[in-house]
């Protein structure tokens, strides 16, 4: 993934991309023709552990010379077009992220703080990404916007890899947990409500997202209960 900032004018935005850049993982930070200096002192230290990425960074002189080598890539404003001005019809950050995973080299382009991109910089962009905010203030600060896009990436991209990754529960414990549930409950309520109850266990098994050890607590204190109640049929 290359980050592509054109013009960047504030030091304090430059540095906070460049660690925003090594947090999300991206692979490459093109400038084009930056106001904003790489060894300027803020910049430098709002990179903090991504003053490599800031010394890496490559200086370009056109949008055009960024895009080189790029598969798909999209230019972002917080600006939506009429219906005629299709130039502006913008996708949102998540389904960006979406499309973007069907692709092996991709570039986001972000604009100067005070213009943003000019209509002929959008135009060299495969597609328009913009974030969904307040219409009366909808423009964000440059690395805020960097930030939202390049989280939106990295969930559809490289979440598969991270360590929030935890083996899910297996199905058929799941059911097994459901049935035991069922069963403690049709002990314990008698009337009319037990279907409404039946059903609403095996959702908040099913709904949930249990993890393995989660459901494997669960169970264990399912069989506790069934040993307290004294109805160890339930555990068949
Ligand atoms: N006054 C400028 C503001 C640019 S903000 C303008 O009118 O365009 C700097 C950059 O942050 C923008 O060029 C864009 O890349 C990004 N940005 C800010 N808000 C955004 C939003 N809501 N959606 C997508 N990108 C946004």
């Amino acid at each position: 993934m290359r980050l592509v900032l054109v013009g960047v004018e504030g030091p304090i935005n430059l540095g906070s991309v460049a660690r925003l850049a090594k947090n999300f993982s991206a692979d490459e930070l093109f400038l084009v023709k930056p106001v904003a200096r790489l060894d300027d002192e803020l910049a430098i230290r709002f990179a903090a552990h991504a003053r490599d990425f800031l010394a890496r960074a490559v200086i370009v002189e056109r949008l055009e010379d960024a895009l080189r080598g790029v598969d798909f890539s999209a230019c972002t404003s917080a600006k939506v077009g009429q219906r005629s001005d299709v130039l502006r019809h913008p996708l949102t950050p998540w389904d960006f992220a979406a499309l973007a995973t069907r692709f092996r080299k991709v570039a986001v382009v972000f604009g100067r703080e005070s213009v943003g991109l000019t209509r002929d910089e959008i135009a060299l962009c495969d597609v328009l990404v913009s974030i969904p905010a307040n219409v009366e203030y909808p423009v964000l600060n440059l690395s805020h916007a960097v930030a939202i896009i390049l989280y939106e990436l990295y969930k559809a991209t490289r979440l598969q890899e991270s360590q929030f990754r935890v083996e899910p529960a297996n199905e058929e414990l799941l059911r097994k947990l459901a049935q035991r549930l069922e069963c403690i409950a049709e002990k314990v309520v008698t009337d009319q409500r037990i279907q409404q109850v039946k059903a609403a266990l095996r959702h908040l098994l099913f709904k949930s997202g249990l993890t393995a050890g989660e459901a494997s607590g669960i169970a264990y204190f399912v069989k506790r209960l069934v040993k307290r109640l004294g109805v160890d049929e339930c555990l068949a």
